[in-house]
């Protein structure tokens, strides 16, 4: 009856579809219900399960299980022969399986027009001052050291004003500047005498003022700093006015020695000479050859102190022990023109930026002898840093001056708008 039921609804949609042929969506016709007119023994059944599974899952997926089934044999087989090689290995013994040759994967070559890495700047050659024989006449010369005047050319630049070793002590209060300009010339020269004696182991500042005590309080009225009130002062009294220096009681003693031997030996003046200068107690070649230049106008050598020994040593101009040897080697080479100049371009370097003591304490990153790349002791983390904060400021420079330009561009569009307005205006008064 089921059944029955079921054929006479379908031949009834069946017919309802003829009579009305309206078009309807296509009903998509699955294997599902095609499977509810499948044969049975022989004989139609129509299935009314809704739950009857998909003619795809009914039917099993022959190609993909003989294919598993293929695998599996394949696998079999392999097994077997492996069963069947390591039965023959027992009887005969066959080579070890080559391991397979690993086939490295080719470069890929660049393509030309990809940009090169930058080639690194070729490394600088610093060469010190050397012997150099000439073979055809045998006459031996001093070459300089290799970049001597790239640093020389970076150390002006930073002793100028603006620049980072300026202001030094040096610059106001060096031994070359502290005679009374008031005075006459042979007591400014006297005077000179005075302050390079007091200066050694001592700052500048120190001996400044030093000579500032003996310039206002040293002898009667009216006081001063000249040959005559040296021989009359008592030794003691002298020493309480120096007593700030660096071994002021030898000092005493040598300032008192040398102003008797200017009475007797030099008819009341200092000597015009380096060794007139060194025949004096406590004056050495440094201070001869300073005084000869600051007294007398004349330069006969370099004065060389612990600044000038000791910075061209780090430069690796030379290897020398003292400052005799640093002054020989120095003048065998450096133009005469400078031999005045460098002494004070080298203390000032020395008070502001490479300072002495133990350590790298000198401001490397702020010194253009170690920016340029051209001091062999520059301490590198402090270059990297002073580098990277030029870079810094020039980006920050360039900033303000794209800003001011853009301020100028704007003022000028409204100074021209507002005298537009001022035109218009007197147009329409007129
Ligand atoms: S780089 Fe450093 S060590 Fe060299 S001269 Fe300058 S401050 Fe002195």
């Amino acid at each position: 009856m089921r059944i029955i039921r079921l054929l006479s609804q379908d031949t009834y949609r069946l017919r309802s579809t003829m009579a009305n042929p309206a078009p309807s969506p296509p009903r998509r016709i699955t294997r599902s219900s095609l499977a509810r007119f499948a044969y049975v023994n022989g004989k139609a059944s129509l299935s009314t399960s809704a739950s009857s599974p998909d003619i795809e899952d009914v039917i099993p997926n022959t190609a993909s299980t003989s294919a598993a089934s293929r695998k599996r044999k394949r696998a079999t087989t392999t097994t077997a022969s492996v069963a069947t090689t390591k039965t023959a290995a027992t009887t005969t013994p066959s080579p070890p399986p080559r391991k397979p040759r690993k086939i490295k994967p080719e470069k890929e070559e660049e393509p030309d027009d990809e940009p090169k890495k930058p080639a690194p700047p070729p490394k600088r050659q610093r060469k010190p001052a050397r012997p150099t024989t000439d073979p055809a006449t045998g006459h031996t010369t001093i070459t300089p050291p290799s970049d001597w005047e790239a640093v020389y050319a970076a150390v002006q630049r930073m002793r100028l004003p603006g620049g980072a070793a300026y202001p030094a002590a040096v610059d106001t209060m060096g031994c070359e500047r502290l005679a009374d300009r008031g005075a006459s010339a042979r007591d400014q020269r006297f005077q000179t005498l005075v302050a390079l004696m007091l200066s050694s182991q001592t700052k500048d500042t120190v001996n400044a003022a030093a000579m500032r005590n003996l310039q206002t309080r040293l002898g009667g009225a009216p006081p001063g700093l000249n040959l005559e009130n040296m021989l009359a002062v008592s030794p003691a009294d002298l020493d309480a006015l120096i007593r700030a220096v660096g071994f002021h009681n030898n000092k005493t003693r040598y300032l008192k020695r040398a102003a008797e031997l200017l009475r007797d030996e030099w008819a009341g003046d200092i000597p015009p000479t380096v060794d007139g200068l060194v025949s004096l107690p406590g004056v050495g070649p440094k201070m001869a050859h300073l005084c000869m230049s600051a007294a007398w106008g004349r330069t006969e050598g370099i004065g060389v102190d612990v600044h000038v020994h000791r910075i061209t040593n780090l430069w690796r101009w030379h290897r020398t022990r003292d400052p005799e040897g640093t002054r020989a080697a120095l003048e065998s080479w450096l133009p005469r023109e400078k031999w005045r100049e460098i002494n004070g371009l080298l203390v000032g370097l020395g008070q502001t930026v490479c300072l002495p003591g133990p350590g790298s304490r000198g401001r490397c990153g702020e010194c253009e002898v170690g920016l340029e790349g051209l001091c062999p002791a520059a301490d590198r983390a402090k270059v990297a840093e002073g580098r990277r904060r030029r870079e810094e400021e020039k980006g920050v420079k360039a900033e303000i001056e794209v800003g001011e330009e853009e301020e100028g561009k704007e003022g000028l569009a409204m100074k021209v708008e507002v005298e537009d307005k001022v035109l218009v205006k007197k147009e329409e008064e007129e």
